[in-house]
């Protein structure tokens, strides 16, 4: 197939919004193509140019693509700004302003062969030259695509999800089997080919690149948890930021919900994961801990508990600290230590887990922490350097002392503990306990469920003490007054409605002064239309909002509106995806004007 059959198609996908014509047009393209040219295209349909799996990337940034579009169009900063301005995406430039040479039947396993020569050359300049000669030899609609992919975002609306579909529908395979070898494998490529060969069944587990997380639905009270089912676990609900371990030959890498890898940020849990005895896929929270502090993380007097964790957990704002960074310098470390506290397992000793019941993941995960409390402590084979794990000295006391835990002074990673509600009177108990505790609030999870990966579902609730709070995605900003005058710092948000997103609200305090320059600097650069005082913007920045209550109104498209909303926090590490929906505002509506 050529590159040029291929950037018709997504022409064709673009060109309709009904989600099935897209997934029929999909198929029936990787139906027609040879195998190897359909996996280039389900990944480039998926809109990326390598497999999740693979850590190879282009390295090719925004300002690199747009002077090689300004040099082979010959057009002025002015003119290609203009272009921009009109579609947003600089593949929709290339497009448009590159001149239209005759087809040269470009094939898609070429145009894979550049992305991977481009992959290891290093440097900017050995890079773009190689992007040129692609595009020297492309016509401007093939020159679109292929800038569209390398800058990670095809805007066809096609999310990977639904390149599932199409490869279900091109190879008459099931779609949860599809899903699963995808999961599985972090490669929609792989997956094609093993839908082609009939062999999904085949597809083993590849650690080392993330599998989705398992969500949890918010409930409003201890009874209307148990109506959901009978045998609840419940564990604290700590405040700091889901992480997913993968460990495999003393190798470990631990990775974020929004996929991206942090194990640099977390130095000093490296050690102790490595110290498995086998390979695993842990799931858990890291938390900012006070060692110092007496109150245990233990539930209280009476449950089930099988860990000891000395010590409490900090605020998130002081976890913050400690996100999004490359090197974390010795005084970090001491004054905002770390742990892990894993409540779940996906995979061990050679099994993939998430079909079993929670209540036997536990056991195993619980045996699997006893070994690691047991283990002398392992090198760890990283890519991270050794002197970044082992130059760390000391926890939040100062002391230096080893242990087979992996953490210089303190055990760094701990099993969550748990315990088990059988009325709602031990709901409230605990939820109070964990308030106590500096915690959220709890995790309600049924022992009878199995690990749904990506899913929201009722088999895991959480119970936090406000009424509620939103996670909004900012849609359009305004620049403030007074001491806000020249920032946008007034944020028009909104939640999904099905695939759409309806504006609910507007909020204007909340971020401090940095956070709100930060933010100004972001929606500067990735506005979708210029209103003068009022911009539009990429539909990406997570908000958490806080309200006194809710009101059915016309002023916003959803329907609703927020009396006094307020912003609690950025969710840096939530996607837009993430984001709550019109289901959940009815239902908050409905609990709070009483059905
Ligand atoms: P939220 O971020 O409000 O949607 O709440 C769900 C998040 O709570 C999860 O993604 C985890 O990051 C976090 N969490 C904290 N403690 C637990 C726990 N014990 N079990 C599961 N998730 C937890």
């Amino acid at each position: 197939m050529t590159m040029l059959q291929f950037s018709e198609t997504c022409e064709a996908i673009a060109g309709t919004t009904k989600k099935l014509e897209k997934i029929s047009i999909a198929g029936a393209y990787l139906r027609a193509a040879p195998v190897e040219e359909a996996a280039i295209a389900a990944l480039y349909f998926s809109g990326s140019p390598f497999p999740a799996y693979v850590e190879t990337t282009l390295q090719l940034g925004g300002s690199i693509l747009w002077k090689l579009i300004a040099e082979l169009s010959g057009k002025s900063e002015a003119e290609l700004s203009q272009i921009y301005k009109k579609h947003g995406d600089a593949g929709a430039v290339a497009g448009e302003a590159l001149p239209g040479r005759t087809a040269s039947g470009l094939r898609l396993t070429s145009v894979q062969q550049t992305f991977s020569e481009i992959a290891a050359a290093r440097g900017p300049t050995p890079k773009a030259s190689l992007l040129r000669a692609l595009l020297e030899q492309s016509t401007a609609l093939e020159a679109k695509y292929i800038v569209k992919i390398v800058s990670g975002d095809l805007r066809i609306g096609l999310k990977e999800s639904l390149v599932e579909d199409a490869i279900a529908k091109a190879f008459e395979a099931p779609l949860d089997q599809i899903k699963r070898a995808n999961m599985l494998l972090g490669d929609i490529a792989e997956t094609l080919r093993l839908a082609a060969a009939a062999k999904l069944k085949e597809a083993r587990l590849r650690l080392f690149h993330p599998i989705d997380f398992m969500l949890a639905s918010p409930i409003d009270s201890a009874e209307e948890a148990l109506s959901y089912f009978e045998n609840a676990s419940v564990e604290d609900k700590y405040d700091g930021i889901r992480a997913q371990a993968h460990v495999g030959g003393g190798e470990v890498r631990i990775f974020s919900r929004t996929r991206d890898e942090i194990s640099q940020s977390f130095p000093e849990l490296l050690p102790a994961l490595a110290s498995l005895p086998s390979d695993a896929i842990l799931d858990g929270e890291i938390v900012a801990w006070d060692f110092a502090k007496s109150s245990s993380a233990q539930p209280s007097e009476g449950e089930a508990n099988n860990a000891l964790v000395t010590g409490r957990a900090m605020p998130f704002s002081k976890l913050q600290q400690r996100l999004g960074r490359k090197k974390v310098s010795e005084i970090l470390l001491r004054s905002v230590p770390v742990v892990f506290l894993v409540f779940d397992v996906i995979y061990a000793r050679e099994e993939l887990l998430i079909g079993r019941p929670l209540r036997e993941r536990a056991e195993i995960l619980d045996s699997v922490l006893r070994e690691l409390a047991l283990a002398p402590r392992r090198e760890i084979v990283s890519r991270l350097t050794a002197q970044s794990v082992f130059s760390f000295s000391g926890g939040g006391d100062g002391k230096a002392a080893e242990d087979s835990n992996g953490g210089a002074g303190h055990v760094r990673v701990h099993r969550a503990p748990t315990a088990i509600a059988r009325s709602h009177e031990d709901l409230e108990r605990s939820f109070l306990a964990a308030r106590s505790r500096g915690n959220e609030g709890l995790m309600i999870k049924d022992q009878d469920s199995p690990y749904t990966p990506g899913r929201r579902g009722k088999s895991w609730l959480k119970m936090k003490r406000e009424l509620a709070t939103l996670d909004v995605v900012v849609t359009a900003v305004e620049y403030g007054h007074g001491k806000r005058i020249g920032v946008l710092s007034d944020y028009t948000f909104a939640i999904w409605d099905g695939d759409t997103l309806v504006n609910i609200g507007k909020a204007y305090s909340g971020l401090t002064d940095v956070e709100i320059a930060e933010m100004t600097k972001w929606f500067l650069a990735h506005k979708t239309k210029d209103l003068g005082l009022r911009l539009e913007v990429e539909p990406k920045i997570v908000l958490e909002v806080a309200f006194n209550n809710m009101m059915i109104s016309e002023r916003h498209e959803s329907g609703f509106a927020l009396r006094f909303p307020r912003i609690v926090r950025l969710r840096p590490d939530k996607m837009a995806e993430d984001a709550d929906t019109i289901e959940r505002v009815k239902e908050i509506y409905a609990s709070e004007h009483g059905g």
